[in-house]
């Protein structure tokens, strides 16, 4: 069950503070999309979005989105953030989308942190490629009816662990 528990849990990803996590020996972050940098389905960038990339960047951390969406929608919006790196229909909590960013960043997994909204998907995927996982809350409620299964499983967990 460990591998379900996120090293960190905060409000939202301005909530990260990123300069802490350059201390710890952080110097890349793999992000979701839905949910975690937009609401779900919301292909609309807010300034505030663009502003958290940068200020990863300034900070001299990498960065890349994996998500589960499609490639055309996930494509779109890295294009729209500045080429950011991504990898759309990720499978998480499979290895693989993550293992793939960590060789293009050159990277050792416990260099990178993992943000995401789920713990099945991004915590779990994370946590599995030994990589540093922070848990945000989702930004929308908008969700699929099996996601709202999954939360629901993950309002369980929380409370108990
Ligand atoms: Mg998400």
């Amino acid at each position: 069950m460990k591998l379900l528990q996120p090293n960190e849990m905060v409000d939202s990803i301005y909530d990260i503070n990123l300069s802490h996590l350059k201390l710890m020996g952080i110097k890349g972050i793999i992000t979701d999309l839905d949910n975690t940098l937009l609401a779900w389905h919301s292909s609309e960038i807010t300034p505030t979005v663009e502003q958290w990339i940068s200020d990863v960047r300034n900070e001299g951390l990498k960065i890349a989105i994996v998500s589960n969406n499609s490639t055309a929608r996930v494509e779109e919006l890295s294009a729209q953030l500045g080429g950011v790196i991504c990898i759309a229909k990720a499978i998480k909590p499979r290895r693989g989308a993550f293992r793939s960013i960590a060789g293009q960043f050159n990277l050792a997994p416990h260099e990178i942190a993992v943000v995401g909204d789920q713990l099945f998907t991004d915590v779990l995927g994370g946590n599995r490629s030994g990589m540093y996982t922070i848990l945000v809350n989702p930004i929308s409620k908008q969700e699929f009816i099996g996601t709202k299964i999954m939360r629901l499983a993950e309002k369980i967990f929380l409370r108990r662990s």
